[in-house]
């Protein structure tokens, strides 16, 4: 049985007081699916957000890493300071760090070598941008970007690999892929991981959708097979609206 996940991406967001008081409407909030929750606070509140919801359901993880150990690298953070502080799980490639930071394949690739040697977790995000899905070209771009960060890893590696599927167009836009394109897309990522890796891993990995999930598409969303979950944004930083996705599962 796949783990089912629910991830929120708080981005930068959320000072220090605004990270206490969203993490108490958290904590208030009952859940009642089987979802792991997951919320990705900025880096400067990520040690006091960790401590505060040690003893709850929610695990508090990170919206990026660097790929090296430590050095001269101003500004960036190693796996080890991540589980220094208690995070064990890390999201990597974002649409936006691909967009704004330039993050490649390549280096993505690295990042994730690093978190999965420092026996993290990885929550690995991709998708293609409106051009691509215009001219028919989403599946072979999303065939491109999970093969060039993900192929060289070893089968059992995935055990510890959520994939993220997140169409660039449908991220802070208000306008979500379809349940059929996501339940599309995610077919074709679970095909492309079997033809590699075989079946048996391909039927365990988790694989989320992302892109302008809100409380009243994510069940429809979520009943597709093959979407076994959600990468949130925009309606992460609502306790309210966040628990009504994740009890959408
Ligand atoms: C995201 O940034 O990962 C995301 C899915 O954002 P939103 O839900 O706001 O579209």
């Amino acid at each position: 049985m796949r783990k089912q996940i629910v991830a929120g991406n708080w981005k930068m967001n959320n000072d220090l007081s605004q990270t206490e008081s969203l993490i108490e409407a958290l904590k208030a909030k009952e859940k009642t699916s089987n979802a792991e929750v997951m919320v990705a606070p900025t880096f400067t509140n990520l040690y006091q957000a960790n401590q505060a919801l040690k003893e709850s359901n929610i695990e508090v993880i990170a919206q990026n890493m660097h790929f090296a150990e430590n050095g001269a690298y101003t500004g960036e953070i190693s796996a080890s300071m991540l589980k220094s502080i208690g995070v064990e799980t890390v999201i990597l490639g974002h649409s936006e760090r691909r967009a704004y930071f330039n993050e490649t394949d390549e280096q993505l690739a690295k990042k994730v070598d690093a978190a999965l040697a420092n026996n993290m977790r990885v929550i690995f995000c991709f998708g293609e941008e409106l051009a691509d899905r215009k001219s028919g070209n989403h599946e072979a771009v999303v065939e491109s970007q999970i093969k060039n960060a993900l192929f060289h890893l070893k089968a059992e590696a995935f055990k510890n690999v959520v994939l993220a599927y997140e169409p660039v167009w449908a991220i802070g836009t208000g306008e979500t892929a379809s349940p059929e394109q996501a339940q599309d897309m995610h077919a074709f990522i679970r095909k492309t991981l079997a033809d590699t890796y075989g079946n048996e891993v391909a039927d365990e990995v988790t694989i989320l959708y992302g892109g302008s999930v809100k409380p009243n598409n994510a069940q429809e969303i979520f009943s597709k097979a093959d979407v076994d979950g959600g990468l949130i944004g925009g309606a992460s930083l609502n306790a309210d609206d966040f628990f009504a996705i994740v009890n959408a599962i």
